[in-house]
């Protein structure tokens, strides 16, 4: 999915069995494997719960505390979270005990004592199907072309940002960003190079945002940020680094080289005067409008409430 050098897979190994432990994670430490460890199915089921779990489970099907297809039953019950591939060793051999261990919940099951080969090669079936679910969540949740956060993803950021404000008491911002004249990009140099400048834009806001922060893709050329843990000044601060990183180089396409420029609407919602996500992106909306009357290729930030119903919203008015 990315280029990014990919970590080693982690694995859990859940076996009361002293023998058939050793021989399992000398197995898997040999083929590279990060190796997890318990002899019990409630640690098992306590690591497979928990936010950093191994994605790959071999549990054995009868073991102190839970059951292998116990846990395979628990973990089942929650489908928003992300997929598990369990493999259950047993010494059951009866269509009927495997068949139960694939109602609840097991991908594949390994009968002891086991073929290294087979069990290596049933593992790599895992990490196909682990890839392919991870692919499409990705796409579930990113915008096609410029692969950003959809719209939905970016606007549950806003209220997770609103949830974490009444916990913790901290400030966040919103900016909506809005490239300038597209329309006329796309009418000179056509849609190819229209999709390479929305592509290319979202590349430098990704490089200029941190890392916890959210870039979305809102709709056409409108993209909206939000930014964590952060007032209106740092907000604008942002805005500012995204505009100069879009402005500042040309952006090279199969028409050659393309000067673009984007303009900014900035609001946060801070502990002071916290506001709802729908008055947040409101204000926002209106800062952007305003940055685009004042000549485009600037960040506007907000103005209290009282004065923004005097201003029109509404969208693709802007150019
Ligand atoms: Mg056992």
């Amino acid at each position: 999915m990315t280029n990014e050098e990919k970590l080693r897979e982690k694995i859990l190994i859940a076996e009361d069995d002293a023998v058939s432990l050793h021989v399992l994670k000398s197995f898997l430490v040999k083929w590279d494997y990060d190796v997890t460890v318990v002899t019990n199915g409630t640690q098992a089921l306590q690591i497979l719960e928990s936010d950093d779990t191994p994605r790959l489970a071999v549990l054995d099907w009868m073991m102190p505390g839970i059951e292998g297809i116990q846990i395979c039953q628990k973990i089942r019950a929650h489908p928003e979270k992300p997929y598990i591939y369990m493999l259950l060793l047993t010494a059951r051999t009866h269509k009927k005990d495997l068949l139960q261990g694939f109602a609840f919940g097991a991908d594949d099951y390994l009968t002891k004592p086991f073929d290294s080969r087979e069990l290596r090669a049933r593992l790599h079936v895992g990490e196909r199907i682990l890839n392919l679910e991870d692919e499409l969540r990705f796409r579930a949740t990113h915008d096609n072309l410029t692969r950003v956060c959809s719209r939905g993803v970016a606007l549950d950021a806003i209220s997770r940002e609103e949830a974490r404000q009444v916990r913790d008491k901290s400030s966040f911002g919103v900016i909506l960003v809005d490239l300038d004249h597209f329309k006329s990009i796309n009418d000179t140099y056509g849609h190819m190079c229209g999709d390479t400048v929305l592509k290319e834009a979202a590349r430098r806001m990704t490089g200029c945002a941190r890392p916890y922060d959210t870039v979305g893709r809102y709709g056409g050329e409108e993209f909206l940020i939000v930014v964590a843990s952060a007032d209106e000044s740092i907000t604008l601060a942002l805005a500012e680094r995204v505009r100069i990183a879009i402005c500042s180089q040309p952006f090279a396409t199969d028409s050659g080289d393309v000067h673009v420029t984007a303009s900014f609407g900035v609001a946060a919602s801070s502990i002071v005067r916290p506001l709802s996500s729908k008055e947040l992106l409101q204000l926002a909306d209106e800062a952007l409008y305003r940055a685009k009357r004042k000549g485009r290729d600037q960040s506007e930030g907000s103005i209290s409430l009282e004065t923004v119903s005097i201003t029109k919203t509404g969208s693709q008015r802007f150019g």
